[in-house]
């Protein structure tokens, strides 16, 4: 669990060239500069910790690329002690990102390996989300409503159970698309019964499926 001078060094360049890329947020990129990236990557990968990709993390899932966590994370304007609904633990980095940003955070994963392994790790590293095992199109009523949502992975369409769990005055982002692509969607709702929806252009997650894993 080392985070050497070396990694923080790469992970300074990483931030660099995030923000040549268009993040403007300076509360985003310091929290880019804080997550250990490299101790959210399989084995196999570590030395690509800090390139601007998305990796492999097993169960044919990926940890996003850097800059789509940070380009997720500065459209949703995470403030301070705002419940955050995350659907797609994965890897846990989004997930430690948010929280770096003062969000309470809810993640849901539906690949039972993946919860179990990011779970453990997040708890390692004194990440304190609320955990959860199970189906993200159907949302965490229990603990909403959420003043944001993030979905981390290509959804057919807007979930209605998630509007739901949003706030008025809430806002939530979903990559929405197929397997050849998705648009980034942002969902604002203006009152209990009306939404203004916006795109912010294209990306490629992989897709969110149905169900739990077992
Ligand atoms: N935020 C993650 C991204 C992981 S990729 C990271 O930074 O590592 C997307 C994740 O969404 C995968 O782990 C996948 O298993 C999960 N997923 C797909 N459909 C889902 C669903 N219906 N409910 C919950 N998680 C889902």
């Amino acid at each position: 669990m080392e985070d050497s001078f070396r990694h923080k060094g790469l992970r300074k360049k990483l931030v660099d060239e995030i923000r040549s890329k268009g993040i403007k947020c300076e509360r985003v990129l310091a929290a880019i500069n804080t997550v250990p990236r490299h101790l959210f990557m399989e084995s196999g990968f570590l030395n690509f910790s800090y390139k601007d990709s998305a990796f492999p993390i097993g169960a044919g899932q990926t940890i996003s690329q850097p800059y789509t966590v940070a380009f997720q994370t500065e459209l949703l304007d995470i403030k301070p002690l705002e419940k955050v609904l995350e659907i797609g633990t994965g890897s846990g980095y989004q997930t430690a990102v948010l929280l770096e940003m003062g969000a309470k955070v809810y993640t849901i994963e539906r690949q039972h390996e993946l919860y179990v392994r990011s779970k453990t790790l997040l708890e390692k590293l004194n990440y304190t989300p609320h955990f959860f095992y199970g189906d993200g199109y159907k949302g965490k009523p229990t603990y909403g409503p959420y003043h944001k949502i993030l979905v981390t992975a290509g959804a057919p369409e807007i979930p209605a159970d998630l509007i739901k769990q949003l706030m008025v005055g809430g806002k939530m982002v979903i990559p929405v698309g197929d397997s050849t692509g998705q648009k980034m969607m942002m969902v604002e709702k203006i009152s209990e019964t009306e939404t203004r929806i916006s795109n912010h252009g294209r990306f490629a997650f992989v897709p969110m499926l149905k169900g739990t894993s077992k």
